[in-house]
């Protein structure tokens, strides 16, 4: 056992919290030849100095999940492992200033419910008596979250890596991966000690991850998109007023988040412990100046109070008791931050047999959950829950260095701010910008980020209010809402043009592309000349992705498929094609542009500018010409009208819209925005990618079943499942519901309930301005997706009526307009 490992199943590179909850885990799935490699000493990074606490609370149902799972490991570990673990569950309590901020909690109350969790509202008189030295005269309330606490993360550490080595997996400390090269379809790690050859490999090294992920450029890989914050906190001198309360009461207080001033605050033992996340903050290895070092282990930067001295203010008005002692000790410390705050866990993109567990914020919080997720990537290729707010491929090609900054100094400012519906961030923008974006601009558009595109929302008028602090909201109603409506109707009545740069295309061609199509999808696939809706089901039916099937010629087509999912569907493809084929498959994706234009007018304004035959059915396709430009007109309208999307060249896409938007002129043809189509889809019961279809879902479930062959002679992925689930019918169901809603429409993950029961969730809701109603799309116990089952949507805490309808569109039910 002492010598050095040359092969293993799977090598970790990074000794911190993660790397071992990764080992662990794969260890308990059975995968025990596994070998970590840590350069220095176990929790040499990061996780040596984390404050160490444990949130489940998150407004993300996979984060929650995870972090859920977490404290229920961390409850047994130590009694598991057999070492000593000092894990404090004290409850935590946030403060909210404000009803928006209620509004949220009453939003993660609803999610914690359906988790199993009893998350709790207290007034500010019930705040005071769970947390008696707050002052509580300005607050509207609070959450109790009695799952939350604190936990030694080295002890944490070492306790996940005896349970690994105690069933066979091994740790090598002070021994640094240098680099990797590939060998016969192996990773060779080259460490200080000597090469292992292993299987698959998990990058785990935390703040250094982006360094370790250049190894893997020359394999496809791409830079980390990461940046480092230096965050601190401070330890305050024991307080003798606190260390009496808790020896009378024999209790710790309730960790104290106030989150609208951005602090938390902590006892450790009979002192305090405060951690601003202030906005004023700074970067640390982001400039030349401040170059990364080679080592840093066990090391911290510099105090630096003057930074977040309104907020010790702020916590001394707040717990006077925190003004009564000195500070002892201030911790200062990197941590790493992903553009968006989430770690990256899953597939790393574009490389074989790679994988990361990452760039952690929360790494104490998420490590053990974190752990799970990675096992079952790697061990059985699927996870439990769906995890695309942590998948790495969520990041494609527009994250450079200044990006990575830019929105990671923002999320570090805002750590735990409100995250409002019609609300941009707005670093880290204007990445990609359509070949119209001027004209789309000048027109309004008011834009939103999607996978680096920027794309409008909705387009203003003279004198709307477009501050940022109008979108601090939860309801439906701002100033977008009047536009959004004249949108809708602009879309119903005459005709919309709303540009979509950034729509996911490959071209897939090759003798057997035909065939292998067949095989990859659940369903049939369409004729030449027509386009038609595909899905791909994972080994358990669950549904991985929706696509769209352009057929050009025999063995020729485009692969169309929502902006976000441009990584995860290229590599979905290319990982289900066979091993030696002459199918090809490009991503295409910057080459072309498209424009969504419908409504009942769109026929006639097209009339005037196009030699197509607008005769050509729904669910077609032809190429054509507008003024001299070849275009793909394609007859399909996610808006539910008669239209047609107009694909162009990206060269000729400006000359093409000018041409269109003045054929438009006297026809009642208007620029719509993304809010408009996503109120028009839903009416028309049309799912949108990783809200309504995810892998928590089965084909059945989410009501595909029209899209399943199970009599075609090709095997496809699934089919197994799908049979079994057929014959015991699903659990539960997808639906639309109509809602009494108030001011607000139903936000995704928002709780269904029947006769005092959870009994579903939504999967996304807006307001419907054809049926003028607020619509909701979601997953309801099965035995009550019946229509006319009247149920409640809980909606930011407030329980609204809803009504299950038939199973089809709300607008236009038989498709007559859109066949117009
Ligand atoms: C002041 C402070 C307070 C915090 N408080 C909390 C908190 O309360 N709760 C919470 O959840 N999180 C907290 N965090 C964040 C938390 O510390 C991190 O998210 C977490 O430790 C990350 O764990 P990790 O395993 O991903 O990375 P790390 O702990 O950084 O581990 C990565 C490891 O990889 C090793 N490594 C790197 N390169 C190589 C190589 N080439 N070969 C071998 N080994 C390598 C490093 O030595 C390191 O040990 C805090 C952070 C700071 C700075």
């Amino acid at each position: 056992m002492s010598e050095f490992p040359t092969t293993a199943r799977v090598v970790i590179i990074g000794g911190g919290a993660v790397g071992a909850s990764a080992l662990y885990h794969l260890a308990r799935a059975g995968w025990r030849d596994c070998v970590l490699l840590e350069k220095n000493e176990l929790t040499a990074g990061s996780t040596w100095h984390a404050a160490g606490n444990v949130p489940t609370f998150s407004t993300s149902w996979s984060i929650m999940n995870m972090q859920r799972y977490s404290t229920e490991l961390y409850a047994g570990l130590g009694h598991a492992v057999d070492y000593p673990m000092n894990y404090h569950v004290t409850g935590s309590i946030r403060l909210a200033h404000s009803r928006e901020r209620m509004q949220e909690f009453e939003r993660a109350k609803g999610m914690g419910l359906y988790q199993g969790m009893n998350l709790e509202i207290l007034s500010p008189a019930e705040t005071q008596e769970r947390y008696p030295f707050l002052e509580t005269h300005d607050l509207v309330g609070s959450l109790y979250d009695p799952a939350d606490g604190d936990i030694d993360p080295a002890q944490l550490t070492q306790a996940l890596a005896k349970g690994a080595r105690d069933m066979g997996a091994r740790i090598e400390r002070f021994c640094p991966a240098t680099g990797v090269s590939r060998k016969n379809g192996e990773w060779i790690i080259h460490t200080a000690k000597g090469d292992i050859a292993c299987e698959y490999v998990v990058n785990a090294a935390g703040y250094y991850a982006q360094r370790v992920g250049e190894w893997f450029r020359k394999y496809g890989g791409r830079t980390v998109p990461m940046m480092v914050m230096s965050h601190q906190y401070l330890l305050s001198e024991e307080i003798p007023e606190l260390e009496k309360w808790s020896r009378e009461s024999g209790a710790k207080l309730p960790l104290l988040r106030d989150v609208d001033s951005s602090y938390y605050l902590r006892q450790e033992k009979n002192g305090l412990n405060l951690g601003p996340y202030e906005g004023n903050c700074k970067a640390h290895w982001v400039d030349p100046a401040d170059p990364m070092p080679e080592d840093f282990s066990f090391q911290l930067y510099p105090d630096d109070l003057d930074r977040i001295e309104w907020h010790i203010e702020d916590a001394m008005a707040r717990v006077p008791l925190l003004g009564q002692a000195g500070i002892s000790k201030v911790i200062n410390g990197p941590i790493p931050y992903a553009p968006d705050g989430n770690p990256l866990i899953g597939p790393m993109p574009g490389v074989p047999n790679a994988f990361e567990a990452c760039v952690f914020t929360f790494g104490i919080a998420q490590g053990g959950g974190a752990g799970k997720v990675l096992a079952e990537w790697i061990t059985e290729g699927q996870t439990e829950w769906d995890m695309w707010s942590c998948d790495p491929r969520r990041y494609t090609d527009y994250t450079d260095a200044d990006y990575c900054v830019e929105t990671g100094k923002q999320v570090y400012g805002h750590e735990y701010a409100m995250h409002f519906p019609h609300h941009r961030w707005p670093a880290g923008r204007d990445r990609k910008l359509s070949p119209i974006d001027d004209r789309i601009r000048s027109l309004g558009g008011q834009m939103g980020v999607y996978n680096g595109w920027e794309r409008a929302n909705w387009f203003a008028a003279e004198g709307d209010d477009t501050s940022e602090a109008a979108t601090q909201t939860w309801n439906r109603n701002g100033p977008w809402a009047r536009r959004v409506r004249e949108e809708c109707e602009a879309v119903r009545d005459a005709a919309g043009i709303l540009d979509l740069p950034g729509f996911s295309r490959y071209r897939v061609q090759g003798e057997g592309a035909d065939e292998w199509l067949r095989g990859f999808c659940t369903g049939g696939i369409p004729k030449i000349g027509r386009i038609g809706l595909i899905y791909v089901s994972d080994r358990r039916g669950r549904i991985l992705t929706e696509m769209s099937v352009m057929r050009i010629k025999e063995d020729f087509y485009f692969l169309i498929t929502a902006g976000g999912a441009e990584w995860h569907d290229l590599e979905l493809v290319k990982s289900r094609l066979p091993r030696e084929t002459a199918i090809e498959v490009q991503n295409v994706t910057k080459d072309f542009m498209t424009q969504i234009f419908t409504g009942p007018k769109s026929r006639e304004i097209l009339a005037q500018i196009t030699d197509a035959d607008l005769t050509l059915p729904w669910l077609s396709h032809q190429s054509a010409k507008i003024g001299e430009h070849w275009v793909q007109l394609v007859r399909v309208s996610f808006a539910g009208e008669l239209g047609w999307e107009i694909h162009t060249q990206m060269p000729d896409t400006a000359a093409v819209y000018d041409i269109v938007m003045a054929a438009g002129v006297g026809h009642g043809l208007k620029p719509f925005g993304m809010f408009a189509l996503n109120a028009l889809r839903i009416e028309k019961g049309y799912r949108a990618w990783k809200g309504d279809l995810s892998t928590d879902y089965s084909i059945l479930e989410g009501g595909l079943e029209r899209f399943v062959k199970l009599d075609k002679p090709q095997e496809f992925v699934g089919k197994a499942a799908i049979l079994s689930e057929r014959q015991r019918g699903v659990a539960k169901r997808f639906v639309m519901l109509v809602v009494d809603a108030g001011d607000a429409d139903a936000p995704y993950m928002s709780t269904l309930w029947h006769d005092g029961e959870v009994v579903g969730e939504t999967t996304s809701g807006a307001w419907g301005y054809r049926v003028n109603a607020s619509v909701a799309l979601g997953m309801l116990r099965a035995d009550l997706a019946v229509p006319g089952t009247e149920i409640e949507v809980e909606i930011y805490g407030e329980r609204c009526r809803a009504v299950v309808q038939e199973d089809q569109p709300l607008w236009d039910p038989a498709n007559e307009r859109l066949r117009a």
